[in-house]
């Protein structure tokens, strides 16, 4: 039977120490003196490919993993953030350009020890100078396809780029009524 990553000893809802359960068809770490289950970790990040004067913005990571490799603008979205403001955040502190998200064009899935999943935006830009946050981005500009290839770019940033040029994604649907008042529908 798979298990889920036990990164828990102790119930975080109440403190007792957690045992190893089935549940739903797999070993869970469970609390049996309150509700907790530790259904798995996952972590939630956005990237966006933005264009100017047919040049996408890229920025050089500053620090480990890959540091060196230049990428598109993006991070990780805050528990309480949507992800459309997540981008526009992340890519203001980072490159410090305005941002304006248009669709999504693609999703990284990455399952593993921590289940990270990666959203990449279709951004329109909407003005400001470059301006690298230093703790995050070493060097950043704006680049044709063809300096990009010349570039030690991730894959990933690469495919976004090229799925860019395609025009179509999921574009948001406001006005749609759904379970959660925070919830927000994507669609074609
Ligand atoms: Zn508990």
């Amino acid at each position: 039977m798979p298990t889920t990553t036990n990164v828990y000893n102790y119930c975080p809802q109440c403190g007792n120490k957690l045992v190893q359960s089935p549940i739903s068809g797999v070993t869970r770490p469970n609390c049996t003196h309150c509700s907790f289950i530790h259904w798995g970790d996952y972590s939630l990040g956005v990237g966006g490919v933005l264009w100017r004067d047919e040049k996408v913005l890229l920025v050089q990571r500053a620090y480990n993993p890959g540091k060196g490799v230049w990428t598109i603008p993006g991070g990780y979205v805050d528990q309480n953030e949507g992800i459309a403001e997540a981008i526009v955040r992340e890519v203001k502190e980072e490159t410090g350009i305005n941002a304006k998200p248009v669709s999504i064009i693609a999703l990284r899935d990455r399952p593993g020890e921590k289940h990270d999943a990666y959203i990449i935006f279709l951004l329109e830009d909407l003005g400001g100078s470059l301006e690298a946050e230093a703790a995050e981005v070493s060097d950043l500009g704006f680049f044709t396809l063809e300096e990009c290839g010349a570039l030690q770019i991730a894959q990933l940033s690469l495919s976004a780029i090229e799925a860019s040029m395609s025009g179509t994604g999921f574009t948001r649907k406001d006005g749609v009524k759904m379970i959660g008042k925070s919830s927000v529908l994507y669609q074609i």
